[in-house]
């Protein structure tokens, strides 16, 4: 158990914030994701799947927006938490 299982996540897994989601809008977002209904990383944490960065949506997305985020590829980096 590391230090970060202790925190909250800042955006709640909920559908709504599911659906406002970009990730599969995004380059980076690929046939092994979509497969596995793998989106919000920001809130369940990085992806399975193997990576391949292209870019990432994150900046623009209504989800960052709302729980002013700033952070971008949590589908490497994992949730965000406080
Ligand atoms: S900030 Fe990124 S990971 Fe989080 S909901 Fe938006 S597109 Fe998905």
């Amino acid at each position: 158990m590391t230090e970060n299982d202790d925190k909250k996540l800042v955006v709640p897994p909920t559908q709504e914030n599911k659906q406002k989601c970009l990730c599969p809008d995004c380059p980076s977002y690929n046939q092994c994701m979509q497969d596995k209904g793998e989106v919000l990383f920001c809130s369940s944490g990085a992806t399975s799947c193997e990576l391949e960065k292209w870019g990432c949506p994150c900046v623009r997305c209504p989800v960052q927006l709302e729980y002013h985020n700033i952070g971008l590829f949590y589908s490497e980096k994992g949730a965000l938490k406080k």
